[in-house]
């Protein structure tokens, strides 16, 4: 209810306190299960001080578009793209649909289908059911990782595009997106790539000496990807990443803003009023850290990765889903939902699903941490 007379600053936040002690946080360490982060410190101050520009409305913004073009060619630079076409949007979902009504727009086909892996994100069914366009799922190998055969095998006249992943929701798998590459190219038909997650882990893992496919604009079949600051780019939420290799995709899905004060401003994206303060941020981020601040994130990361699944490999009782490709480790067990419910009844931030626990092992995820997790697990495997 809305109060007659406004409550005092200390009154609402006194309310607000305890309400939100609900909430896990991501500083007390018991959050393992989330793909969001604590943001960093530069990008707080900076939401702090720039939010309120709009993006929407670039004509009365224009240093905060600036600043957004110069973020996605940064982005576009680190995806081996040298003239980027894109925006920051609000995550990996818009990005995703973004992407795929560009195919379909692009396409003249009447049926749309898109094919995609089994373990794609749920923001392709949203894509699906708001776009019309027809979902057709391919199988998974033993890996987890999508079966180009039978990616291949559904390639129809419908087909308006592909999907591959990099870094997987569920297990960090990243397909094999040179020969989903290789297959795009082959029939003409434009390639997406879903790296809202391993778009800011495997770029710095590869230099770190870990071996990943390529999965980038290096793959002439790429045409565009998705990668979103707001996970491993440790950027305040909103913040995903959408990038073309063609402006012919982009134009495809622009929408005339003609009230604005830019005068002819175009909206290639879903929402119309937007944080420029994400962007900004995004900018911050990636001048700040640079290209070996972000290696760091990523080698801790890396590294408490495969420490786990070792740890976990050693538990009786439990089992790895498949080596960690990248940051991400998961777990299965026969009594699963017990196992969920025990660690989540001692206040761990984490959740199962398609049969098994998944841990992220985001910046804020540290090895105390782990090894407190670990040390509830044993426990609870023991009883
Ligand atoms: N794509 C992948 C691979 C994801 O893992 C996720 C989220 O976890 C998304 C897309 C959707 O991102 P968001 O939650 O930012 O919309």
């Amino acid at each position: 209810m809305i109060p007659e007379d406004g409550l005092s600053e200390e009154e609402v936040m006194g309310e607000l306190e305890k309400r939100l002690s609900l909430d896990l946080t991501f500083d007390s360490g018991k959050i393992l299960g989330s793909m969001c982060t604590y943001p960093h410190p530069l990008a707080q101050k900076i939401v702090r001080k720039y939010m309120d520009r709009n993006l929407g409305d670039p004509g009365l913004h224009v240093g905060s578009q600036k600043i957004e073009r110069e973020a996605i060619q940064m982005l576009g630079e680190l995806l081996h793209l040298k003239k980027a076409h894109g925006n920051i949007v609000s995550g990996g979902t818009e990005a995703n649909i973004l992407a795929v009504r560009a195919f379909r727009n692009v396409s003249d086909v009447e049926e749309p289908e898109l094919i995609l892996p089994k373990s794609a994100h749920f923001s392709f069914l949203k894509a699906s059911d708001l776009l019309k366009v027809k979902l057709v799922w391919a199988k998974l190998n033993k890996d987890y990782s999508v079966n180009v055969n039978d990616v291949e095998s559904k390639i129809s006249d419908n087909t308006i595009g592909i999907v591959g992943i990099a870094g997987t929701t569920g297990l960090g798998v990243v397909d094999d997106i040179p020969s989903l590459s290789d297959l795009a190219l082959d029939y003409g038909i434009p390639l997406h790539v879903d790296a809202a997650f391993g778009g800011f882990v495997i770029p710095f893992a590869k230099v770190l000496g870990y071996e990943l496919p390529d999965f980038d604009f290096k793959l002439k079949g790429v045409q565009s990807i998705t990668i979103d600051p707001h996970k491993m780019g440790m950027a305040p939420i909103p913040a995903g990443g959408i990038l073309f290799r063609k402006k012919k995709f982009v134009d495809s899905i622009s929408i005339p803003a003609p009230y604005l004060a830019g005068g002819k401003v175009s909206h290639p994206m879903i929402t119309g009023t937007r944080p420029g303060a994400s962007a900004i941020a995004v900018w911050a981020l990636l001048k700040h850290l640079g290209f070996n601040g972000y290696k760091e994130v990523v080698r801790e990361a890396m590294e408490n990765a495969l420490w786990f699944a070792e740890q976990i490999r050693a538990l009786k009782g439990i089992y790895l889903i498949r080596e960690p490709m990248l940051n991400i480790v998961s777990f299965g067990a026969k009594n699963l939902k017990t196992i969920e419910r025990a660690l989540k009844d001692r206040g761990w931030g984490i959740s199962a699903h398609r049969g098994y626990i998944r841990i992220v092992m985001m910046p804020h995820v540290r090895r105390e941490h782990l090894e407190a997790f670990l040390e509830d697990l044993r426990e609870i495997l023991a009883t």
